[in-house]
């Protein structure tokens, strides 16, 4: 009796381990040209505490888990199309919010660099905090990681949390962090009218980026209000509607003055 208990016991661990290991995964995509250097397989998983105004996949903040799969059933299929990849490629994983499944991007991203695969991190570092066990997980994880791709939404903290419902600290403490460990990173940012399109924020970001020394390349990314159609589809109420996308002028406005934080660099 207490041998088929014992065996009883173990075998739900094995198996709940196994479900740790597993992903919840919104999507993958095979030929990805945006979300970091060269050709890369994009991994989307599921999941994100943030409600960006102006997110694009509004399907992606519940953690669905329909699709689970492990870490070397997505690098099977990754591998398929490592041909493709060149010098630069490799594999991204973005969301929603990849760093809710660190301990699933651990096992990835370490398995990924054992097959010599480039990894990219898209994140906006919501779940980013010093407290452990996180904290370990996420040092360990940047050992396994070639480039983060880190979205600062908007650095004043009292419009990040209206734009995003969260305050920024953390996500900049996540900045600060990933240039002590000299993690290359890419920043991308959402240029808004009316909300981050504003010289003083603007210069604002500038000011911070040029404290930073791993900061390899700025992002602007114009917003546009294509996504808008998913939040009706959710029963959401989108609140940009009113809002077009920046004029070339702002973006190039934008992009000078984000890129002169890395003169210096
Ligand atoms: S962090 Fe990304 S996925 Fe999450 S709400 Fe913002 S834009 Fe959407």
């Amino acid at each position: 009796m207490e041998n088929n208990n014992t065996f009883v016991s173990t075998d739900t661990t094995a198996k709940t381990e196994q479900l740790l290991r597993k992903a919840c995964i919104h999507s993958v995509e095979s030929f990805g040209s945006v979300d970091g250097p060269g050709i890369r397989f994009i991994i989307f998983l599921s999941g994100c505490k943030m409600r960006c105004r102006y997110c694009h996949n509004p399907d992606t903040w519940t953690m669905k888990c329909d699709d689970l799969r492990t870490a070397d059933e997505l690098l099977q299929q990754a591998l398929r199309f490592r041909a493709y990849w060149g010098k630069e490629g490799g594999i991204t994983v973005s969301g929603g919010e990849a760093l809710l499944q660190i301990d699933f991007m651990l096992e990835l991203f370490e398995k990924a660099k054992a097959l010599d695969i480039n990894t990219c991190l898209d994140t906006a570092a919501q779940p980013f905090t010093r407290e452990e066990p996180f904290f370990s997980k996420f040092t360990k994880l940047m050992s396994f990681t070639d480039l983060v791709l880190l979205d600062l939404k908007h650095i004043d903290s009292e419009e990040h949390k209206r734009l995003t419902g969260w305050a920024n600290e953390n996500v900049l403490d996540c900045a600060r962090y990933l240039s002590q460990l000299q993690t290359p990173v890419w920043i991308r940012h959402v240029l808004v009218p009316t909300i981050t399109d504003n010289d003083t924020y603007l210069y604002g970001l500038r000011d911070f980026v040029k404290t930073l020394h791993n900061v390899k390349r700025i992002e602007v990314l114009p917003y546009h209000g294509m996504g808008a159609f998913k939040w009706q589809k959710l029963g959401l109420n989108y609140t940009l509607d009113h809002i077009d996308s920046p004029t070339r002028t702002r973006v190039e406005n934008a992009e000078n003055i984000l890129r002169s934080a890395l003169n210096d660099v």
